[in-house]
C-alpha cells in the first residue's frame, strides 16, 4: 500500500522546459549547482479531487486498467526484444492500438505516457546497474495494481470556468467537477503539460502539472546549519536544537499499527477483512499526508532561516537493510524531508548540501580527534575539554564538512542572491498533497 512518491515537483536545469521534454519522466534533482540557480525551470502540481457520478468512476477504473495494460505490454515487448531502442516503445503503442479495440480508446498521448513509464523504469534499472548501486537494482516489474493514468496535452478539456474537466478520449468518461481551492485561471491552458488522474483510498484525484517559472529576491540571513537525524529525535541541529516528530503523527502511527493488527486477525477472504483493509488504506493515506505536511513545513522553515543547510546523506536504503533499525528508519520519513530541503533550497536560492556519512558522530567537532562511542552513549566527551550532546557534535561536524565540500558556497549565495527563484508559496505546497 505504498503511496505515490512524495516528489511532486520536477526540477531541471536549463534550458527551460519544452512540451516534449517537460516532466522528463520524473527525473529527480540531487546535486545543486548554485551557479545555475537562475536557470532552473520547474513544474508545479495542483491537485483536485474529482466529483462525478458512480458510473463515471467505473469508466475511470477502466481507463486506468488500460494504461496498465499498455504499460505491461510495452514491458513485455522490451523483455522479448532486449535490443530495441526506447523510442521503439513509443511506436509500439500505435501497434497495440491497432491490435486491441479497447487500447485504441485510450488517448494516444496517454498510451505513450504509459510506455514512457516503462522506458523510465528501464533507464533507471540500467543506471543503477552502471552505478553498481548496492541492493536491488530495480528490474522493471509488471504492474498489477496501477492506480493512475497520465494524459499530456490532449485527451482532456478544461471548462470555461476552469472548475470542470472533461476526459475526451474514446472511453467517454464525461465531465467531472474539480474540488479544491486552487485557481487555474492564473495559468494559460498551454502551460498545463500533463494531467494525471489518480485513484486513492478515499476517491479520485486529478493533478495538473504546470510549467511555470518565476524569480524573486531573497536576503541572506547570515546563519548556517548542520542537521543530524536520529532515532530518538527527528533531528538535532548544530545549534543544539532538537526537533521531534509531532505528537499527532506519532498518535496516528500508533493507530495505523492497530489497524494493521485488525486486518491480520480477520479471516482471509472474509467480508470483514475486506472492510478492515479499506479502513487500513484510509489510515495509511492520512498518515502519509500528515508525514508529508510535517516534512514540508519543517524543511521550509529550516531552509528559510539559513543560508547553508548541510545534512548527512544517509543512503537510507542501505540503512534499512539493518533489520533492527529498519522499522524506525522507514517511519521517520527522512528521505522525504531531505527531498523537501533540496526543493526549498532551489525555491529560496539557498545552498543545501548532502554530506557523505563518515565519522560524523565519532569525530570531535572541536579538535577533530576520533572519540569512539557506542550507540547508547548520548554525550560526546573529548580530552580537549569538549563536552557536547552526541547529536549536536555530529551536526556541527556535518556543517563543517558541508562548507568544506562547497568552499565557495557563501560567495555564490551572495552573488546569486538577486536571482533566486520562487514559484509557489509553501502553504500551497503543503496543501498540494494534503
Ligand atoms: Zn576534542
Amino acid at each position: 500500500m505504498n503511496e505515490p512518491s512524495p516528489m511532486i515537483l520536477t526540477v531541471r536545469n536549463a534550458p527551460p522546459l519544452s512540451s516534449s521534454n517537460a516532466f522528463e519522466l520524473g527525473r529527480r534533482f540531487s546535486v545543486i549547482d548554485s551557479s545555475k540557480l537562475c536557470y532552473i525551470a520547474y513544474m508545479i502540481v495542483y491537485e483536485f479531487k474529482l466529483k462525478g457520478k458512480e458510473f463515471q468512476f467505473r469508466i475511470v477504473d477502466e481507463i486506468i486498467r488500460t494504461a496498465q495494460f499498455v504499460r505491461n505490454m510495452a514491458l513485455r515487448y522490451w523483455v522479448d526484444n532486449r535490443n530495441i531502442k526506447l523510442y521503439d516503445l513509443n511506436k509500439y503503442c500505435a501497434v497495440l492500438a491497432k491490435q486491441f479495440e479497447w487500447a485504441k480508446k485510450l488517448n494516444s498521448q496517454a498510451r505513450q505516457a504509459s510506455a514512457e513509464r516503462v522506458a523510465f523504469a528501464i533507464q533507471r534499472f540500467f543506471a543503477n546497474c552502471k552505478a553498481n548501486k548496492p541492493g536491488k537494482k530495480g528490474y522493471p516489474q509488471f504492474q498489477k495494481n496501477n492506480r493512475s493514468v497520465e494524459y499530456k496535452t490532449t485527451g482532456w478539456k478544461l471548462a470555461e470556468d476552469r472548475k470542470h474537466i472533461t476526459l475526451t478520449d474514446g472511453f467517454g468518461a464525461g465531465e467531472f467537477k474539480l474540488i479544491g481551492t486552487w485557481d487555474l485561471h492564473f495559468y494559460q491552458t498551454e502551460q498545463i503539460k500533463r494531467v494525471r488522474v489518480i485513484r486513492r483510498a478515499d476517491g479520485y484525484y486529478a493533478q495538473f502539472c504546470i510549467d511555470a517559472e518565476r524569480r524573486i529576491e531573497s536576503v541572506p540571513v547570515k546563519h548556517n546549519v548542520g542537521i543530524d537525524v536520529g532515532l530518538t529525535d527527528f533531528y538535532t541541529d548544530s545549534d543544539g536544537n532538537k526537533v521531534d516528530n509531532p505528537r499527532h503523527l506519532r498518535k496516528s502511527e500508533k493507530a495505523l499499527k492497530r489497524h494493521q493488527r485488525r486486518v491480520s486477525k480477520k479471516k482471509k477472504g472474509s467480508i470483514n477483512r475486506k472492510k478492515a483493509i479499506k479502513r487500513l488504506a484510509r489510515k495509511h493515506l492520512k498518515v502519509s499526508r500528515q508525514r508529508q505536511d510535517f516534512a514540508v513545513k519543517l524543511a521550509r522553515c529550516v531552509v528559510h532561516s539559513n543560508d547553508v543547510v548541510a545534512y548527512e546523506d544517509l543512503r537510507v536504503q542501505n540503512m534499512v537493510k539493518n533489520r533492527r533499525l529498519a522499522k524506525s528508519i522507514s517511519d521517520a520519513g527522512w528521505s522525504q524531508f531531505f527531498e523537501w530541503l533540496q526543493y526549498f533550497g532551489l525555491v529560496f536560492g539557498k545552498i543545501v548540501i548532502a554530506v557523505p556519512p563518515h565519522y560524523t558522530s565519532q569525530e570531535c567537532s572541536q579538535c577533530g580527534k576520533i572519540v569512539k562511542k557506542a550507540l547508547s552513549e548520548r554525550t560526546h566527551v573529548c580530552q580537549c575539554g569538549c563536552i557536547l550532546d552526541r547529536d549536536e557534535n555530529a551536526a556541527i561536524n556535518i556543517l563543517a564538512k558541508g562548507l568544506k565540500q562547497y568552499p565557495g558556497a557563501l560567495e555564490n549565495l551572495n552573488a546569486s542572491g538577486q536571482t533566486n527563484l520562487c514559484l509557489a508559496s509553501e502553504s500551497l505546497l503543503s496543501k498540494l498533497t494534503g
